[in-house]
């Protein structure tokens, strides 16, 4: 079942949420200001292709620094770029493969930005692309013209645009199976190939959204509209805060629970992991009754809400996907490894647990 939700517009939460992006903008970067207008969350939804060696043939220049999983970066040159607001929906295709997905959090608007831009000698627009084996290295994508030139050919000037950073890296997932592009493709509303942005079809996301994810995705219980909040709340250095202080949270969490897996005993420590029980975009502090340690392939199915612990019995459940694999379907009703003085917070396993038993409902 996929439920869009429609109703944030409507809500106490959007005004919440207009106030929370109209709070303190730093100085020379102002936050996106286009929430009057916002649609719900993921009504809308468009493809960001990024390049692995930074280089967008699409775009007539180089030089997105794009962190695939945190944000991406586009400017005015980029058609579309000034129709993307917090709520939609970004799947990130990397090279030929579709990456991941996550929800557009919030925007950073950086205006005056002086810029290189190339230009076709024969028709002065901006499409071409670099061709890798052929000489000259330029081919006009314009197709009234298809002129090739080399670089030395190219006309180049500076142009001041508005550069743009979509954030989505608290609300990213990454992508559970190889998807080609070729596959995207077919979820775009037009068949064009030129843009470094192209939208979505959004009768067509939710069932590829399930296939990116390895399970049904329901944005309305993924990411509720409170979440929501949280995640604009939470920027992107809130991530790399969270990286940064993951080893030591590791360390911790191994002091006090011994290098025992949670669920499966004793494992090779270079396979035990620290599990958040509680979302850090959300509650960004590292507490040590706030995690466990569990094998990495559970700590997964933790994170994904596929796997929980029934906070009253401290039991395992799991989601009735999860029943097809027999390692997990094993793990139904087994109690947890632990020692007596060690607990983790009950308040926290039942806020996991509560959300969990909404992410079972539909997978
Ligand atoms: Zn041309």
């Amino acid at each position: 079942m996929h439920v869009f939700p429609s109703d944030i517009g409507h809500s106490n939460g959007a005004q919440l949420l207009r106030r929370l992006l109209y709070l303190d903008p730093p100085s020379h970067i102002s936050r996106q200001r286009k929430l009057p207008e916002m649609p719900g969350i993921g009504e809308r939804a468009w493809v960001f292709i990024t390049k692995s060696d930074g280089e967008r043939s699409w775009a007539a220049n180089q030089g997105y620094d794009d962190a695939v999983g945190l944000y991406y970066s586009y400017d005015t040159n980029v058609a579309q770029s000034r129709k993307i607001v917090p709520g939609d929906i970004a799947i990130i295709r990397e090279d030929d493969y579709v990456a991941g997905w996550g929800v557009v959090e919030h925007i950073d608007v950086v205006p005056n930005q002086v810029k290189e831009i190339t230009r076709c000698p024969m028709c002065m627009q901006t499409r071409h692309h670099r061709r890798t084996t052929k000489v000259p290295a330029n081919k006009c994508d314009n197709r009234s013209c298809g002129h090739a030139f080399d670089d030395a050919d190219a006309v180049r000037h500076l142009e001041t645009v508005t550069a743009f950073r979509a954030h989505y890296a608290n609300s990213w997932i990454e992508a559970a199976r190889p998807i080609h592009f070729r596959e995207l493709n077919a979820i775009q509303v037009t068949s064009s190939t030129f843009n470094a942005i192209r939208p979505l079809d959004a009768r067509k996301v939710p069932a590829f959204l399930d296939r990116l994810s390895g399970r049904d995705v329901d944005l309305a219980v993924d990411i509720p509209s409170e979440e929501f909040l949280a995640l604009v709340g939470g920027h992107t250095e809130g991530v790399v805060r969270r990286r940064r202080g993951q080893r030591a949270f590791r360390f911790e969490m191994l002091r006090r629970y011994g290098e025992r897996c949670v669920f499966s005993g004793e494992q090779p420590p270079q396979v035990l992991e620290a599990a958040h029980l509680y979302s850090f975009a959300r509650r960004p502090e590292h507490r040590s009754d706030g995690g466990l340690v569990m094998r990495r392939d559970y700590h997964a199915l933790f994170d994904a809400k596929l796997l929980a612990i029934n906070p009253k019995s401290l039991t395992v459940e799991i989601a009735p996907m999860l029943r097809a694999f027999p390692t997990y379907g094993a793990l139904v009703g087994i109690p947890l490894q632990l020692q007596p003085e060690a607990i983790p917070s009950i308040e926290l396993l039942d806020e996991h647990y509560s959300e969990a038993v909404r992410i079972f409902s539909h997978n």
